[in-house]
């Protein structure tokens, strides 16, 4: 019987599980070479001075909150398109989470409805560079200075990813990239915080590390800190992942572009689309549907056919326990409360063949000719 299609999969492959062996036989699992050696191949891939790596993408973000110093009283804009993660770093250290408007191409912060939600409390933009593609960087850059706010970057699903030729990581105060076994390159669980600044390098390393200091003895601490590090192996298989990092990033390209060929043809869905000046790191395959189409009939139908689909993003200030902490409500995103209606992820990673994609697409064009076939609804809308 064939393997059932992936929603994603890891690549993993012999030199990984080798390289995961010999840590083990080694007997050095944590604080070991492999995280440094991690960590500077890191630096070196990006063009970024400083990584730190740590336990995963939410905490790398938590302590770039942390070591920013904000907290109680302070605002942050960050885009409500994204995953929880992005506003539950601030929710940890008390700061205000408050959402903005996404640009309906892009599915990033949309720079105009960042400027709208300043006010004298506001202290930082948390940018998410949505399914892999960057955010305007030149617009929320200018913004960001003009106003004096620090820029934080959640780049946990866009490692490897372009900006004007430049890598993305660099643009904002820090960064933080997910190693989640979805995400371009995996640790299993982990993440890291690139920077170039010395002191949020120092500060994040000593709050990964229980608040010890880098030259201080193990029980000596000198702030309160979290257990958020890497373990050896997980740096290990991220450090033989990363010599892949090309094939990866190309493959997943390959995927997309099978994908886009095959959706050309059918009027009722839009593919992802993609800004001149930027390199994609395609993290996942996202099409938006019609207004019209009903998508619940549609991921029952897939479903039937046991075509994993996901629904991304349920709106953050639209779920119960951020509503106790925002004043952001229902009607008041417009354009991120509509794409989150119409936009569904497909299955998407490394080694998806072109019979699958084609399978998938074929169980799309059947599910949603099957729902508008019936009496008095054949049309297709929009057709
Ligand atoms: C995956 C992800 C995270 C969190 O990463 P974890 O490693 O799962 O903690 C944060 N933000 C975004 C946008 C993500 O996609």
């Amino acid at each position: 019987m064939m393997e059932r299609i992936r929603m994603s999969s890891p690549e993993i492959d012999e030199s990984d599980v080798q390289a995961v062996v010999e840590v083990l036989r080694s007997g050095t699992l944590s604080l070991g070479t492999k995280i440094v050696a991690f960590e500077d191949a890191i630096c070196q891939y990006l063009g970024v001075r400083h990584a730190v790596a740590v336990s995963s993408g939410t905490a790398a973000l938590h302590l770039i909150v942390r070591s920013l110093g904000l907290g109680a009283g302070d605002e942050v804009l960050l885009p409500s398109f994204s995953f929880a993660a992005s506003a539950n770093v601030l929710l940890y250290e008390r700061a205000k989470p408050v959402f903005c408007d996404i640009d309906r191409r892009t599915f990033n912060l949309d720079p105009a409805s960042v400027e709208r939600k300043i006010t004298p409390r506001t202290k930082a933009i948390l940018a998410v560079d949505v399914f892999g593609h960057p955010v305007d960087w030149d617009g929320l850059g200018e913004i960001a200075t003009s106003h004096n706010l620090l820029l934080i970057d959640d780049s946990c699903e866009a490692f490897g990813a372009e900006y004007r030729g430049r890598k993305v990581g660099q643009f904002a105060s820090a960064a933080a990239f997910s190693f989640y076994p979805n995400k371009p390159i995996t640790t299993g669980e982990g993440g890291v915080i690139v920077t170039n600044d010395s002191e949020i390098a120092r500060l994040t390393r000593c709050l990964r590390n229980q608040g010890r200091s880098e030259m201080g003895s193990w029980l000596q601490h000198e702030r309160l800190g979290f257990n958020y590090r890497m373990n050896e192996m997980s740096a290990v298989l991220g450090l033989s992942q990363l010599q892949r990092i090309g094939s990866f990033l190309e493959a997943r390209k390959r995927v997309a572009e099978l994908y886009a060929e095959r959706l050309r043809s059918v009027p009722w869905v839009q593919s992802p689309w993609v800004a001149e000046h930027v390199g994609m790191s395609w993290f996942v395959y996202v099409i938006t549907l019609d207004e019209g189409i009903d998508r619940t009939a549609v991921v029952a139908a897939l479903q039937e056919r046991q075509i994993p689909v996901r629904c991304y993003f349920s709106p953050l200030h639209l779920q119960s326990y951020i509503s106790r902490y925002t004043d952001c409500r229902a009607g008041d995103l417009p354009v991120t409360e509509s794409v989150a209606e119409r936009t569904l992820a497909l299955p998407f990673h490394n080694r998806l063949s072109k019979a699958e994609v084609d399978e998938v697409v074929d169980a799309l064009e059947d599910a949603v000719s099957r729902i508008y076939s019936k009496p008095r609804n054949h049309m297709v809308p929009n057709a």
